[in-house]
């Protein structure tokens, strides 16, 4: 069993490595923002409640997401282990997760500003099945249109340049001193996320010792 958490600045290449470690680690892959964007998408009462603090580029708050993630490890498939992606984010977050799971190791995918805003400004995402492609980078082959289900590739709303300008700031503030809080835990692992889609999973398997195949 192993419970992972995906550390980073927004853009810094969390949800894609997330899904190459689901092959490699045969876990499941929690994405609170892909939960919220069901959840917008499905127009639920969470949905409802979260759309325009998402937009802006705020973050949730603690209680609700601190729910959502307990109530989302609670279930079956998340027993063997998880990938915990965009959760903690705050502090107190960090400090409730500790008080329903254990966390084995906090991966920390380190990126600068520079390229960080040249993978927000270029993300495009299915609507359907939520796969991450980028418009220079790795667009789909047929524009508009997913490679994996057919569904729509868009524009997340927060991926605008005003949100994208808040969601750094919301992360220096409030995201970032989660690096020293799993550090002094002795929980972190730091992965240089700046090479390729390829190298960068490359570092991931040295950094937690999983045999290259
Ligand atoms: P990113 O590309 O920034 O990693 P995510 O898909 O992880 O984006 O999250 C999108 C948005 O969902 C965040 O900007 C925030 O508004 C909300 N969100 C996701 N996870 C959390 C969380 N743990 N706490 C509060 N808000 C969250
Ligand atoms: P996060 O979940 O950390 O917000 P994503 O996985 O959504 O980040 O990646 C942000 C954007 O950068 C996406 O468009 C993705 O295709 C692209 N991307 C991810 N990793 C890399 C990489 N190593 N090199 C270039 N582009 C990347
Ligand atoms: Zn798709």
């Amino acid at each position: 069993m192993m419970n992972l958490i995906f550390l980073g600045p927004p853009g810094a290449g969390k949800g894609t490595l997330a899904a190459r470690a689901v092959d490699i680690l045969k876990l499941p892959h929690i994405s609170t923002g892909a939960i919220f964007r069901s959840a917008i998408a499905a127009k639920s009462p969470l949905g409802l409640k979260v759309k325009a603090i998402i937009d802006a580029g705020k973050l949730v708050d603690d209680a609700t997401t601190i729910e959502l993630v307990k109530e989302r490890l609670a279930q079956d498939d998340a027993k063997k282990g998880y990938i915990l992606d965009g959760f903690p984010r705050t502090i107190p977050q960090a400090e409730a997760l500790a008080g329903f799971s254990k966390v084995d190791k906090v991966v920390n995918f380190d990126l600068p500003d520079s390229p960080v805003l040249e993978r927000l400004g270029g993300r495009r995402v299915c609507r359907k099945c939520g796969f991450n492609y980028h418009a220079l980078f790795n667009p789909p082959k047929k524009e508009g249109v997913c490679d994996a289900c057919g569904g729509e590739v868009y524009i997340r709303d927060d991926d605008k340049p005003e949100a994208v300008q808040k969601r750094l700031e919301v992360y220096r503030d409030q995201t970032a001193p989660l690096i020293d809080f799993y550090r002094k835990k002795g929980l972190l692992v730091d992965v240089d996320a700046s090479p390729e889609v390829d190298k960068v999973v490359g570092n991931f398997k040295i950094a937690l010792g999983v045999r290259q195949i």
